[in-house]
């Protein structure tokens, strides 16, 4: 019995090193994140767990190197966790080349359940996911229980027993760090984007009123010249491009002193299916122009609160990026209703669509594709939506194209 305890503690600490290993990786040597590392603990932690195997007294044998193969299937990739499989096999053969055929069929069993699983188990809480753990580990409990009954080894149960609960701690306490530092690591972005955030908003709030005096000067110079008799048409045109230019420039000022102004708190209930309304007719123009089309399904009577002038520049930011991801022309669906006691509105174009990549860095700012582009849009949007206890959601493909959903709070 104290051999059998010995070698168990052995292999929980085997396998807990792996949850504090993918730790260390990540948040102390965060700057470079090296995954082989990591695989490589994995590999050990299976050679290490197959070497010293649990000795059962009457002689059976199990170890706990389902547990590697669970963390590098669903923590590095499917394809990671299958070539597990296979060195672990190939190591079986070494050892035991009798037992080889039942390990086999095991783990194919195994990763097969695996890939049943694999979708669920992306998408769960942590909870749900040690919750999957433990039924996966419970058929194995089964298949060993089997074994034992069949080898006429009845007195070992307690044995199996107790291994098994180390087991699943083993396997919830891995879980439990890796899922921790994830979630760990993703505060930590949003920290970080935070901070970016307030720092930008201190910055525009003085120097935007800085350059808003000068600005109007030049723009009422300009203006004065344009209105000249005796110009040559170039310099009608270099003035009308200044202007323009101008007006760009203007633009994003505003957008800038509407991030830096503090929550002024001036909401109203509002109708929002005439607000939309009324903004898409004021976008029609600004679409057809781009030979784009914009077609609407927006049921009567939606009420939120909201700031007026703030909610018309989150929708005119996302109509216009619709816009403009449809260098070709095409549609853009415009669908406001109830759905589950919230507002939601929905604007889906036929555009260029992004990447996984791009989709990550959408509402940071400055991130923009485009020659002209200001990057502060969305992000101006997002905090706009978020002020209002709402969210965005955007779905994209690319070349297909691209959702963004807003689902608001009623009133
Ligand atoms: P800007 O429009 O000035 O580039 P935004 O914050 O509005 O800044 O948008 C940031 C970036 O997000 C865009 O440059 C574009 O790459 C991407 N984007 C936004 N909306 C869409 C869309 N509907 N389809 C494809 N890409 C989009
Ligand atoms: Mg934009």
């Amino acid at each position: 019995m104290v051999e059998f305890l010995k070698d168990l503690i052995l292999h929980l600490s085997i396998i807990l090193s792996l949850g504090f290993m993918y730790n260390f990786l990540l948040m102390q040597k965060r700057a470079v994140y090296h995954k082989q590392y990591f695989k490589l603990s994995i590999l050990a932690a299976l050679l290490l767990t197959m070497a010293f195997p649990v000795r059962f007294e009457a002689g059976m044998e199990f170890d706990l190197k389902l547990i590697p193969v669970f963390i590098a299937f669903f923590y590095l990739s499917k394809t990671d966790g299958i070539l597990l499989v296979a060195v672990m096999l190939i190591l079986k053969g070494f050892v035991d080349f009798g037992g080889l055929t039942v390990t086999a069929i095991n783990y194919a069993i195994i990763v097969i359940l695996f890939f049943a699983i694999e979708k669920m188990y992306q998408n769960s809480s942590v909870k749900k996911k040690i919750a999957l753990g433990l039924f996966v580990y419970s058929l194995i409990t089964s298949t060993r229980l089997a074994a034992l009954i069949n080898s006429g080894n009845q007195q070992e149960y307690l044995y199996l027993l107790v291994f098994s609960i180390v087991s699943f701690i083993a396997l919830s306490a891995t879980i439990y760090i890796i899922e921790m530092t994830n979630f760990q690591l993703k505060m930590m972005h949003e920290l970080h984007k935070a901070e970016k955030f307030s720092a930008i908003s201190q910055l525009a709030a003085s120097v935007a009123h800085e350059i808003r005096n000068p600005m109007t000067t030049i723009r009422g110079f300009m203006q004065v010249l344009q209105g000249e008799r005796n110009l040559s048409d170039d310099q009608n045109l270099f003035i009308s491009i200044s202007l323009q230019e101008l007006d760009r420039t203007q633009t994003i000022i505003d957008n800038f002193l509407s991030l830096a102004k503090p929550n002024t708190g001036s909401t109203a209930k509002m109708n929002l299916s005439s607000l939309l309304k009324e903004i898409i007719d004021f976008m029609r123009s600004y679409s057809h122009l781009a030979n784009t089309e914009l077609v609407e399904g927006i049921e009567k009577e939606l009420w939120i609160r909201a700031d007026a002038h703030e909610i018309r520049q989150v929708f005119i930011n996302i109509i216009k990026n619709g816009i403009e991801a449809m260098p070709g022309g095409g549609s853009i669906y415009i669908i406001a209703k109830m759905d589950r006691g919230q507002v939601k509105v929905q604007f889906r174009d036929e555009g260029v669509g992004m990447s996984k990549a791009q989709l990550e860095r959408l509402g940071n700012p400055y991130y923009s594709t485009k020659e002209k582009g200001t990057g502060l849009g969305l992000m101006i949007s997002y905090d706009i939506v978020h002020r209002m206890r709402g969210r965005i959601i955007v779905d994209s493909e690319e070349g297909k194209g691209t959702t963004f959903t807003i689902l608001l709070p009623c009133e």
